[in-house]
């Protein structure tokens, strides 16, 4: 498979924050959870999870929106509101950013979707693994292992 083409920036809707990403993604996805169609005002949320060592945010600085915790913290632009990522609370090894912040997000396919039971009956997404809800936390190696040979990559760089 072609390489990740590391680094990836990206932003929000309004440019005050801005994201790096040094470190090849762990799996990508979409989430048609109630919740998700509340916070991206639309059929679900699109996920690229990133490992939290290669994640910096590089200007500007983000608030917490969406749930309050405690479990998750959303976090948003304080100028623009648009919601850039998420952390899990005790799962600090992993961050959620949103896909469509990527400045080159036009690669993306996400890899599974999670919490169809929750999705809007026209909303598919083409995912090569789909799930009721979650997996359960023993398929995630897997998953990944899955992901890191089948996933979608970005364009390569002539
Ligand atoms: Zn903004
Ligand atoms: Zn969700």
């Amino acid at each position: 498979m072609p390489d990740w083409n590391l680094p990836w920036e990206g932003g929000c809707r309004c440019g005050s924050v801005r994201v790096r990403v040094t470190k090849p993604p762990l799996i990508t996805g979409a989430c048609h959870c109630a919740g998700c169609q509340k916070m991206s005002a639309s059929a679900f949320s699109l996920t690229v999870t990133v490992p939290a060592d290669g994640f910096d945010v590089i200007a500007g600085e983000t608030e917490i929106g969406g749930l309050h915790g405690p479990e998750v913290h959303h976090h948003h632009c304080p100028r623009c509101k648009s919601w850039v990522f998420t952390r899990a609370e005790g799962m600090d090894w992993f961050v959620n950013l949103r896909a469509t912040m990527l400045d080159d997000h036009g690669w993306f396919v996400p890899y599974m979707e999670v919490w169809t039971s929750e999705g809007l009956p026209w909303a598919t997404t083409g995912a090569a693994r789909s799930f009721e809800t979650s997996p359960a936390f023993d398929e995630y190696e897997d998953l990944m292992a899955d992901f890191a040979r089948e996933g979608a990559r970005p364009r390569q760089r002539s």
